[in-house]
């Protein structure tokens, strides 16, 4: 049986971060992820702050402009009638990206196996834990096989695999879930800016991906009468109607891809890590789409649990684990807080339940 110092879970953003991180520290640390081919990762904005932390992993930045859209333009229509138009061209740090998701993730593995980090992709993994080691056992390719670590690292995203195996409290504060579809963009001006428009029972986001496809999604409340709705794909359609500039550039309906759902609502296991153990990305805490920091904090708090989990292998020490777990609390507060005035700015619809609910903190205990 194969002995590392790390096993990491999960290939996404946070895991390959806190990987190349503990590898350029010279741990033995190895990602397992149960990665599908037909598995199409979700989020494609990435916020212009991620260049430093993806400079510091090695990855060269330049390469970015080649395979994903740089992101000049967004114009949302929130608080009141007026568009805000935001130009990268007024931002000093230049403009972000819409990303080909899958081509980002891939290219962080690559960069995280070329640093050294060893990666496999595994079926029905099972964890056991003994004083001292952690187990892990899993199918490659209908071959068992099974791994030892001192230290684990969840990075399953919103799956979150260990904490839901300690049975870790989850604390969920909305019930936001995204309806998403695409068609074919056209190329011209307003088909290249990223548009945000507040409606009636929830709010709506458009971009252009690489590939000439242009991605539309409706965030809503889930399981609510009017989620029922917006989930059928003529009623989804028709709901295009309530806005002002999307309406403008969608084509016939028969162009559109079919519809699907993830979960976008914004929750936080009520512990983040343990002695031997420890979560970054959305398994640590899960943020609103509306906030575009999913994919630039699970990068940057990668980095950061990689430097705790140095710590604690090198001194024994829990002292940078807490320093990591009050850091991940108080970005997860300033969030819910501005969060909660975001959505407290749209007046219109202000009675509607969609708005009320989401215009408060609402915490719901979830015991695993
Ligand atoms: C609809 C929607 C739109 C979004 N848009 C944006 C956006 O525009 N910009 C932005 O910054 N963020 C966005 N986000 C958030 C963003 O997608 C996440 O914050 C980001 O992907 C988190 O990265 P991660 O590495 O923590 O998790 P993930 O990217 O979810 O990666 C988790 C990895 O764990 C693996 N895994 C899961 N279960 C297991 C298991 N049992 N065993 C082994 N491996 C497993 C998965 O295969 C995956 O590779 C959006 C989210 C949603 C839902």
């Amino acid at each position: 049986m194969q002995q590392y110092d790390v096993i990491i879970l999960g290939a996404g953003p946070a895991g390959c971060a806190t990987a190349i991180s503990l590898c350029k520290k010279g741990f033995k640390t190895i990602i397992l992820d149960k990665k599908s081919v037909s598995a199409q990762p979700v989020g494609e904005n990435l916020d212009v702050t991620a260049k430093t932390i993806l400079s510091e992993l090695n990855l060269d930045v330049r390469s970015l402009d080649a395979a994903h859209m740089a992101a000049y333009h967004s114009v949302s229509l929130w608080a009141n009638k007026t568009p805000v138009w935001k130009d990268s061209l007024f931002n000093p740090n230049g403009h972000g990206w819409h990303l080909n998701r899958a081509e980002f993730d891939n290219c962080l593995l690559n960069t995280a196996m070329q640093t050294g980090v060893e990666y496999l992709t595994c079926e029905q993994l099972e964890i056991e834990t003994d004083i001292d080691q952690w187990k892990i056992n899993f199918n490659v390719k209908a071959e068992q096989r099974s791994l030892n670590c001192r230290f684990l690292v969840d990075c399953t995203g919103r799956a979150r695999v260990l904490s839901r195996k300690l049975s870790v409290p989850l604390f969920r504060f909305d019930s936001l879930m995204s309806i998403t579809s695409s068609f074919e963009c056209e190329g011209n001006e307003i088909a290249t800016q990223s548009i945000i428009e507040a409606a009636p029972n929830g709010w709506w986001y458009s971009a252009c991906v690489p590939g000439n496809k242009r991605v539309l999604s409706f965030f809503t409340n889930a399981k609510t009468d009017y989620f029922k709705m917006y989930a059928d794909a003529n009623k989804f359609y028709e709901g295009i109607g309530e806005t002002t500039l999307l309406k403008e550039i969608v084509p016939a309906k028969e162009l559109f891809s079919e519809l699907t759902f993830r979960y976008a609502n914004s929750e936080k296991p009520e512990k983040i890590c343990g002695s031997n153990w420890i979560s970054a990305g959305d398994a640590a805490a899960a943020f609103d789409p509306l906030s575009s920091q999913g994919i630039s904090t699970a990068l940057k708090m990668g980095v950061k649990a990689a430097g705790a989990v140095a710590v604690k292998l090198s001194t024994d020490s829990d002292s940078a684990l807490a320093a990591y777990e009050k850091t991940y609390n108080d970005l997860f507060d300033d969030y819910l807080d501005q969060r909660q005035k975001y959505y407290a700015s749209v007046f219109a619809w202000d009675t509607n339940d969609f708005w009320k609910t989401n215009s408060s903190i609402n915490i719901k205990s979830l015991h695993n």
